[in-house]
């Protein structure tokens, strides 16, 4: 939109030029030399004429530049260089279904049901979609997964149906808007601006209503902060900075949102420091009233709170909140299950699982899980290619929609697999690239992100840490260069974590990079030899543990 860029290329200029003369200076006069804005990381302040000074007053919104709206596939990564290819070893590329290609195209197909999701407002009135497990969605993804398992050939497969849990229920939003009220005390002309990055995490009181009330920006909102800070009456907004894996930043962020409103404030915002201007479903704040606030978006509220600090006007900038949503019960949904029968020893069961349930198009949580799991049911399927011990492929439900567990109702609906299993795998977000902040800076100040050539890191955990399966992890970096942190550890989050009730060992790959659970994470997130280095690593890693004695892959079981 051409139009749209000129426009903002004016706001950009006005905008350094006022935060240079209303802050830059203002912050450089106290800051050591070393510190102070460099000429260069202050672009076009040089640039700026002594009318353009005068004439800041009667910029709206202080001559900050608006934020872009929301685009909801769109990846705002630079990433015009393409990911590492596979390594294929020798007597390895005959199984073509392992191709990155193949796997790509089902990865592809999986996120159309997300898309479709979001096309025909699926959940309210279709801001916030996904593959969710109990709405159509969700079945017709699972659906897929027992159509492929049954195209590859094999014999024995099943859609398994249950029933939601009585008492238990899912929360979506079905509607809502976060609007910063305009204000001429901004500069002339200074509009509403609704951030549509907004994402709403849990009602409160506003349900069905809405709320206006002022700002107060609280940085990370810790103690040491909020002392200095009074929240009552006001709209908390704090800063999370993710770093690596995002659900680490989890555990401090949701309960300082929701210390926020222990002290009273009406709502949290959490702007949520990523590329683009996403909505990211993650991280709560214990039932209050809570919006995360992508990138850009955060970036306009944090400029116009310091400019109006400024200008001695922050106490006036307020904002209006609506919501509409409804708690969903009495749902029902399946597991895709297929089993490819063992040649020796077809009682003990290899069993594999990936979640087929996403937020926004999943295409990395966990579309690419479940692509490469069908793949795998292709390769074990393949006449000659059946192992020593049967292999279970689970196209789980997943975890995203209370009382509908996947690997819950796998297990209590399979109690001979469940007895007789030796090993669970869980594919869980194995194929993400990785991205990283950028040398670059968008034109409103906001930093560009990258990616680089590899998968961002991949968590392997082993909850018995058998020395024989971490030795197939280590294989697995130098045979395929798998990109698996260097850290052993027992890890099994997500859908792992119900399998160790089996008492067998679980083994997890998962990704937690910085897209997860938001609209960031499309297709283009997704490496192509990614899919195929995991594909490949996993077909070995069944191969091994398939014809393993059950004292190496289970040293502690005596058996
Ligand atoms: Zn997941």
């Amino acid at each position: 939109m051409p139009s749209t860029r000129s426009v903002s290329t004016r706001f950009a200029r006005t905008c350094s030029t006022l935060l240079y003369l209303l802050v830059g200076t203002v912050a450089c006069a106290d800051m050591p030399a070393a510190e102070a804005p460099s000429a260069d990381e202050t672009p076009f302040a040089e640039e700026a004429s002594f009318a353009d000074k005068l004439s800041l007053a009667d910029e709206p919104w202080f001559g900050v530049m608006l934020p872009p709206g929301f685009e909801p596939h769109a990846l705002q990564v630079i990433s015009n260089r393409p990911a590492a290819p596979a390594v294929v070893p020798q007597g390895e590329s005959q199984y073509r279904e392992l191709a990155g290609a193949s796997i790509q195209a089902d990865l592809e197909t999986i996120v159309g049901f997300s898309r479709e999701s979001e096309e025909t407002a699926e959940v309210g009135e279709g801001q916030m979609w996904g593959r969710i497990t109990g709405f159509p969605s969700g079945s017709k993804t699972i659906q897929w997964a027992v159509n492929e398992f049954r195209a590859a050939g094999i014999s024995d497969v099943e859609l398994q149906q249950f029933d939601q849990n009585e008492g238990a229920s899912i929360w979506l939003p079905l509607s809502w808007e976060v609007r910063l009220l305009g204000d001429p005390a901004f500069g002339a002309g200074s509009a509403d601006v609704v951030l549509e990055s907004a994402m709403p995490l849990s009602a409160g009181d506003l349900s069905g209503g809405s709320l206006t009330a002022p700002l107060v920006y609280v940085g990370t909102a810790t103690s040491a902060e909020l002392a200095h800070i009074d929240v009552r009456g006001k709209v908390a907004v704090q800063k999370a900075i993710p770093q690596g894996h995002t659900v680490f930043v989890r555990s401090p962020v949701g309960p300082r949102a929701q210390d926020l409103l222990d002290r009273g404030a009406v709502a949290v915002f959490t702007i949520i420091d990523l590329p683009g201007n996403m909505r990211a479903r993650d991280i709560g704040c214990g039932g209050g009233t809570c919006f995360n606030i992508g990138g850009r978006d955060g970036r306009f509220i944090e400029s116009v709170m310091d400019a109006a600090a400024a200008a001695g006007t922050v106490a006036d900038i307020r904002v209006e909140m609506h919501l509409e949503s409804q708690r969903f019960s009495g749902l029902s949904a399946a597991n895709g299950v297929a089993i490819v029968p063992g040649t020796s020893r077809s009682d003990e069961y290899v069993v594999l699982n990936a979640h087929a349930d996403a937020w926004f198009d999943g295409a990395g949580d966990n579309g690419d899980g479940l692509a490469i799991l069908v793949a795998l049911a292709r390769h074990f399927a393949t006449p000659g290619m059946q192992q020593e011990r049967s292999i279970v492929f689970v196209a789980s439900a997943g975890h995203h929609s209370s009382g509908l567990s996947g690997p819950g109702n796998f297990v209590a609906m399979n109690p001979v697999i469940a007895e007789r299993a030796v090993l669970v795998v869980n594919l869980e977000h194995t194929a993400q690239r990785h991205i990283t902040p950028a040398r670059s800076l968008h034109e409103d100040g906001y930093r560009e992100w990258t990616m680089d050539s590899h998968e961002a890191p991949i968590v392997a955990g082993i909850t018995n840490l058998a020395p024989f399966l971490e030795g197939l992890v280590e294989r697995g970096i130098q045979r395929y260069g798998t990109n698996f942190v260097s850290g052993p550890n027992t890890m099994a989050s997500g859908e792992g974590g119900t399998y160790r009730r089996l008492g067998v060992p679980v083994f997890t790959t998962m990704q937690g990079p910085p897209m997860y659970h938001t609209t960031g994470e499309v297709l283009e997130m997704v490496s192509t030899p990614g899919l195929e280095r995991m594909a490949r690593f996993m077909a070995f890693f069944v191969k091994e543990v398939s014809q393993a004695a059950m004292a190496q892959i289970n040293p502690t079981s005596g058996g």
